[in-house]
């Protein structure tokens, strides 16, 4: 496995490679179970897999928690070594951006309701890097998890319009044996929080029985939600199609229940797919 840090050095290492078919994964480190879910369906379905690890600032709204998210690049290497990864890429900010470069605006609307709504131009900033890394590795194949759902959409519409040529692969939730969807902000949760932090999926799963024993009624289905949520912080509970629009009723294959709360100062999201 090779350890690179600069655009350059990407690029090179891309230029080596001709006909062999690659598979990337872009992560802000920290990897867990749900990272290495992506990153062996990338191993397996693609002759070289590149992996980046990279803390993206401009994703990061003023207070939030750029400076404590978690770093532990010996371990992150140590699991992409053992996942059989070709090629690590961890820029520094310095290296991957300029002071002066056009910015992406991520789409009026589907990138400023939900998350984007609380988190002003946090899919700007999304959309600038994933755009960098795509153009930097010319994948085959980018694998995203289905966790962060609205940016996976986003970045689906983005490889759309602007015509780039990757292939984007939707991957699965990885959740605790007790529900609780991996993510690496799960560390700063005390283990009073970890409980109601299950709320999150515990309120997907009735929404989910309710859905299969026949309601269709989304203000129903969001209020009961609600009630389970109670002792969490909520910022949204949302029905929406495979495309973002918000439902009034559940489309069977064609519908996303999202959650978003904080439990203490931790924000967590959390969705399914039905
Ligand atoms: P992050 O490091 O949080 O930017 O995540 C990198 C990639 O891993 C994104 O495509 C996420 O959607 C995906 N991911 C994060 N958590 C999970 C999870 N629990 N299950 C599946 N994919 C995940």
């Amino acid at each position: 496995m090779i350890q690179i840090t600069t655009p350059q050095e990407l690029r090179q290492y891309r230029k080596s490679i001709h006909y062999e078919t690659i598979g990337f994964v872009p992560t802000m480190g920290a990897l867990h179970e749900g990272h290495i879910s992506l990153i062996k369906q990338s191993v397996r379905e693609n002759d070289k897999t590149i992996v980046s690890i990279f803390v993206n600032p401009t994703q990061f709204l003023p207070g939030e928690d750029l400076d404590a998210y978690p770093r532990k690049t010996e371990a992150d290497l140590k699991i992409c070594q053992l996942a059989g990864v070709d090629c690590v890429f961890m820029p520094t900010t310095k290296a991957i951006y300029t002071k002066e470069e056009p910015a992406l605006k991520a789409p009026k609307t589907t990138g400023y309701i939900l998350e984007g709504y609380h988190r002003p131009g946090h899919f700007d900033g999304v959309l600038q890097i994933v755009l960098k890394l795509l153009n930097l590795t010319r994948p085959t194949r980018a694998y995203f998890g289905k966790k962060d759902a609205q940016q996976l959409f986003l970045i689906q519409n983005m490889v759309q319009t602007l015509y780039l040529t990757t292939e984007i692969v939707p991957c699965e939730i990885v959740r605790e044996h007790d529900g609780l969807a991996l993510s690496s902000r799960n560390v700063y949760l005390s283990d009073e929080e970890r409980k109601h932090a299950l709320l999150l999926s515990r309120s997907l799963k009735r929404a989910a029985k309710h859905i299969i024993e026949g309601e269709r009624d989304a203000t129903k289905i969001k209020t009961e939600m609600m009630e389970i949520l109670s002792p969490t912080k909520v910022e949204y509970v949302e029905i929406v199609d495979r495309n973002f629009h918000l439902l009034h009723e559940v489309e069977i294959n064609n519908s996303i229940i999202l959650v978003a709360a904080y439990v203490g100062s931790t924000r967590l999201i959390d969705n399914m797919w039905i």
